[in-house]
């Protein structure tokens, strides 16, 4: 079974774990959201590419759910000392490796995609892991800062602001002009099913779908697409998800994100139990709809969210 998913950070990480055990001998396909791509200190670092490698890899910070394990800050006390900043993004010793790795090789010239897979060959995530595009892809964010209407970098709004403001308008800067990285649109065409993790519909999934072709190839491939919410009782089941729905005019409903990616695209979905209420709003928007447990808190539970996913695009093949 050949198997695409679009994934973020930690929700499409922890996912993708479970899928893995779930079907272990699927040919999975992961592409990866580059939109909250940054430059540090000269480096160039891919946090949301990095979460899904270190968490498949082995090589994750389990209870913060991203950076690495057994990790040390030492660099980044030097680099204070110095007063270079900026000091609220963190990175780790080990964590710099990485960044450096990818650094000097995008500097020899080698796009991204093929930066990820030699990435990879260390970590063995036991995924393609394929960032949606080669092309630079920066989201921003707008906001209003002491009266002053500005836009900010996604990590600024996430990280340093902690998405303390509101959010009036989120750009994937780039998108527009960017193209799918070799091999996206293949591994769509040639997809058996396709998989929305429970990542953030729109700094994540949504910044994905903005690299133009994703989205129509998707809709266009002719099987199953199957999404799990990442809204659970009214509210993101971690970080500030709210904020940037909020932004784009959907309230933080598991119903209203279905009816955001629109049967156009979704054909199937699946709600937490807490949220059965929304499954017949959900089912007369033209999505099929399920009510499971969607709450990762071991690789089980992570692995039978997946299997429940599988069996739903199962049914929407059957229809
Ligand atoms: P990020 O890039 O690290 O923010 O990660 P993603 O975009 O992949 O995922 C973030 C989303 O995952 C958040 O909106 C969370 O609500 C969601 N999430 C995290 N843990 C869980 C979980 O256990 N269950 C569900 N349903 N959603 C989760
Ligand atoms: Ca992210």
């Amino acid at each position: 079974m050949r198997i695409v998913v679009l994934a973020g950070g930690i929700g499409g990480a922890r996912f993708l774990r479970g899928l893995k055990q779930a079907v272990p001998d699927a040919d999975v396909t992961v592409i990866g959201n580059t939109g909250d791509d940054i430059h540090l200190f000269g480096l160039k670092v891919c946090p949301d590419l990095d979460t899904v490698m270190y968490t498949l890899g082995g090589g994750i910070d389990e209870e913060q759910g991203w950076g690495r394990a057994d990790e040390t800050f030492h660099l980044k006390e030097e680099l204070a000392a110095y007063g270079v900043g900026p000091d609220w993004f963190g990175l780790g010793d080990r964590d710099f490796a990485t960044h450096i790795v990818r650094t000097q090789m995008l500097g020899a010239g080698y796009p991204l995609s093929a930066v990820t897979e030699a990435l990879c060959d260390r970590w063995k995530p036991g995924v393609r892991l394929i960032p949606m595009t080669d092309d630079r892809v920066e989201t921003h964010v707008a906001v209003e800062v002491d009266g002053e209407r500005k836009a900010v970098h996604f990590q600024e709004y996430w990280v340093r602001l902690r998405a303390s403001v509101p959010a009036e308008a989120v750009v994937p800067v780039g998108a527009e002009q960017s193209k799918p990285a070799p091999g996206v649109l293949e591994a769509i065409a040639e997809a058996d099913v396709i998989l929305f993790p429970p990542s953030n519909p729109v700094v994540s999934v949504g910044t994905i779908l903005a690299v133009p072709g994703i989205r129509e190839a998707i809709a266009g491939a002719g099987v199953p697409v199957v999404g799990l919410s990442p809204i659970v009782g009214d509210a993101p089941v971690r970080g500030m998800a709210d904020k940037v729905l909020a932004a784009v005019g959907v309230e933080s409903t598991a119903a209203a994100v279905a009816e955001h990616y629109g049967s156009g695209l979704l054909d199937g979905w699946l709600v937490d139990t807490v949220d059965a209420g929304s499954v017949e709003r959900i089912e007369t928007a033209g999505i099929r709809c399920r009510a499971v447990p969607l709450m990762m808190t071991d690789l089980d539970a992570a692995a039978q969210m997946a299997r429940e996913a599988l069996a739903l695009a199962e049914e929407v093949r059957g229809v």
